[in-house]
Formats: C-alpha cells, sequence, structure tokens
C-alpha cells in the first residue's frame, strides 16, 4: 500500500530535501517503525525535537483533553494555557514576558524584531546583529541572513540587511564588530547544526560585560540547547550570566509545532501591529508546551540527560582505537563526533539500512541528538550498530 502511495504521491511534494524511499508511519518511546514494519532505533529525535520520545502519554492525554475544550479562539484573547504557560516560563527563567510563536525561525524572527525595536527607541536607531559564523537561527529571510552558514551567503538575495559575522568563541572579534549601529548580538551557547561547538565560559562571560558596558542586548538561540537538553533548564544557567533574551523552540513542544521568546521587563517595547501571528498561543500548542516543560522540570530529567550523555560519550571513545572517531564533543544529549576517511553520509545511510537513526551534520560529522527518556540499552543499541556500519 505506502510503496504505492510513495511512488503515485512523491511527485506531488515540492523538492526541498532529499529523503530515503521510506515512509514513517509510528512512533513508540525511542522508535520509529516505516511502514513496512521495519523498527529504527532514533537518535535524532525528531530533530531535537522528540525530548520525550515517540508518542509519549501526556502529549496525546494533553491534546485529547484540550482538542475536547478549545482549539482555537484566535490570537485577539487569552486563554488559560497560554497564561498559565507564560507564568511557569517566566517563573523558571530569569526572564519577564513570553511571545509565542509555532517554529523556531519565527522566535528569532522576533527577537530580532525586538532588537531593532530597542535599537530605534534606546539607542539612536541602531539596527545591526553581531551573529557567528557556522551559526544556525532558521530558514526566513531575516534568519537565514542571521545564519553563518557560507553556502547561505549568496542565496535569494537581497536578503535583509544589518547583519554581521565574527568567529565563534572569539570575544575579540565581536568587540572590533561593534558600532554605534550594532542593538545586539546573537548566539548559540552551543552551536547545534554547525556541528556541535560549545561556547567557552570566559567568552560568554565577557561577551555579557562586554554588552551591558555597550548598551548591547545579548540574545541567546536555545531552540536547540534549552529545556533540558545541554544538562540544564536553560544552558545559560550553566554560563553564570542572563541574557536579555532567548528564544526556544524544538524541545519545548515535545513534536507539537511550537516556540516561545523570552525577554527581560525592559524589553516590553512592542506596539500593537508589530508582531503577532495567527497562531500565537495557539490553545492546543499552550497546554502541550506547558506540559512538556512540567515532565522535564518535575522530574529534573536534565541530570538523566547528563548520565546518558557522559555514558554515550565514553562508550564512543572507547570505539575509537578500532574505528576512526575522533573529536568527540557536546554536553548533555546534544553530541557530535568527527570521522576521518569515512563520509558521514555513507556511515549514516549504512546505520539508518541497519535500523539506527543518526544525523550526518557535516561531511565527516556525525550528531546525535535523542530523546532525553533513553537508557544505557539503548546506547548499547546504538554502538552496536555503529560497530557493524563501521566494519
Ligand atoms: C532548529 C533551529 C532553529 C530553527 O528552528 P525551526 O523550528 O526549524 O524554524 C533556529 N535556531 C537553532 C539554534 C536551531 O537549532
Amino acid at each position: 500500500m505506502s510503496d504505492s502511495l510513495l511512488k503515485s504521491a512523491e511527485n506531488t511534494i515540492l523538492f526541498t530535501t532529499k529523503r530515503p524511499p521510506l515512509v514513517m508511519e509510528k512512533g513508540r518511546g525511542m522508535y520509529l517503525w516505516d511502514t513496512s514494519g521495519k523498527k529504527y532505533l532514533d537518535f535524532i529525535g525528531g530533530w531535537a525535537v522528540n525530548c520525550l520520545g515517540h508518542c509519549p502519554e501526556v502529549i496525546s492525554d494533553t491534546l485529547c483533553r484540550q482538542s475536547q475544550l478549545l482549539v482555537n479562539a484566535s490570537p485577539a484573547f487569552y486563554n488559560p494555557p497560554m497564561l498559565e504557560f507564560a507564568q511557569y516560563l517566566t517563573a523558571h527563567s530569569c526572564f519577564d514576558r513570553v511571545f509565542f510563536g509555532s517554529s523556531g525561525a519565527e522566535a528569532n524572527e522576533s527577537a530580532i524584531k525586538l532588537a531593532r525595536k530597542y535599537g530605534r527607541l534606546k539607542k539612536n536607531g541602531a539596527f545591526e546583529i553581531i551573529a557567528t559564523d557556522r551559526s544556525f537561527h532558521g530558514r526566513t529571510l531575516a534568519t537565514m541572513a542571521a545564519t553563518g552558514k557560507p553556502q547561505w551567503a549568496g542565496l535569494f538575495e537581497p536578503k535583509p540587511k544589518g547583519f554581521v559575522h565574527v568567529p565563534f568563541n572569539r570575544l575579540d572579534a565581536i568587540e572590533a564588530a561593534i558600532t554605534p549601529n550594532t542593538c545586539a548580538v546573537i548566539l548559540e551557547p552551543i552551536q547545534g547544526e554547525g556541528g556541535v561547538y560549545v561556547a567557552d565560559s570566559a567568552y560568554v562571560q565577557g561577551l555579557r560585560k562586554l554588552c551591558d558596558r555597550e548598551g548591547i542586548l545579548l540574545i541567546f538561540d536555545e531552540i536547540q540547547t534549552g529545556i533540558g537538553r545541554a544538562g540544564t533548564l536553560f544552558a545559560y544557567e550553566q554560563y553564570g550570566i542572563e541574557p536579555d533574551i532567548m528564544t526556544l523552540g524544538k524541545g519545548i513542544g515535545g513534536g507539537f509545532p511550537l516556540s516561545a521568546m523570552l525577554a527581560k521587563e525592559a524589553l516590553n517595547l512592542f506596539e500593537p501591529g508589530d508582531q503577532g501571528g495567527t497562531y500565537t498561543a495557539q490553545p492546543l500548542a499552550m497546554a502541550v508546551g506547558l506540559a512538556v516543560v512540567r515532565t522535564v522540570v518535575d522530574s529534573k530529567l536534565w541530570d538523566h540527560v547528563v548520565q546518558m550523555g557522559g555514558i554515550i560519550q565514553s562508550k564512543l571513545a572507547a570505539l575509537q582505537h578500532r574505528f576512526p572517531i575522533h573529536s568527540i564533543r557536546g554536553k548533555g544529549l546534544l553530541l557530535a563526533f568527527d570521522l576521518t576517511g569515512v563520509s558521514a553520509t555513507d556511515l549514516a545511510a549504512r546505520c539508518l539500512e541497519a535500523g539506527l537513526i543518526i544525523n550526518a551534520s557535516g561531511p565527516q560529522t556525525i550528531r546525535l541528538i535523542p530523546p532525553y527518556i533513553l537508557q544505557e540499552s539503548h546506547v548499547d543499541e546504538m554502538i552496536r550498530i555503529l560497530e557493524s556500519a563501521f566494519s
């Protein structure tokens, strides 16, 4: 059935990316099943999204309950889960105000707009935002302009102006890039799509001081690192600093399309018409997001994330004397390693064939971003398949 469905329908999907000829039909916990019944151990987890695994009861129960109460009432009105969720997020972070969206890019667009609003109102019209090389901030035009992927530099011109890129982990480079036009710096505390590179403590702390001195906003893009993935509820906690703005996505909805931009009270600067969206604070998304984040917080899931991340790193390290693996890195369950003489794409394809989903985030880089619910037995299963894929 699905083979013929794929054949007949494939050409109706606008081409944006190469996909393997598989149709994923079902998920449970750490596993996915395709329509042929083949089972896959999932170390991508919906691209760092399904933090509680596939189809957790808390999501299906919440969706069921909320969908019988209120699916949508328009962004013109408050709804109970919206208020509860905003209160919950601000109580568990250093921020005071929340704007909800549906995708990470939308949260970052909001952050960019808010930073420009701040520049206009408080900093003589400053509009420039400093970002880092190899960063990833999304696929809208402005977030593509903020992104530091060299392959995107010439795409879809003219892109919005006002973005400057400097090397990552180099405070002097940011300092040198600041002009009277600078309103903000945007940073992923761990560059995710770029290959899992962790920002140094001294860099982030120095950056906070520099931004304070210059009256520039510090925006943390925690779309990938937030909600426990890096080993604390938010990665900024590990640096002993507070950003002015933080964006969340991916894990915040556990698979439901949801994102958020959080900001300090002093940045409550939008006027009617500046920002909004049909699906902002959509009740289903609010109820699910609240339930997901509550689950993570109530069980302090990040402790398990740290423990499992450590186990993965040491089991990968034990493979190093037999296989061309090096530079194992990352924090919590945002991990990567590099390969020599082996294509990451080929390795990921061989693993997929053998029932393991991993991500080739670069030609020589494998990234592992599994759900937080994984157990040591899943790590062992992953290592076994990896070993056989190398052999
Ligand atoms: C995934 C990601 C985004 C974009 O999120 P979308 O939901 O795909 O729009 C932005 N920033 C970071 C750090 C990401 O990992």
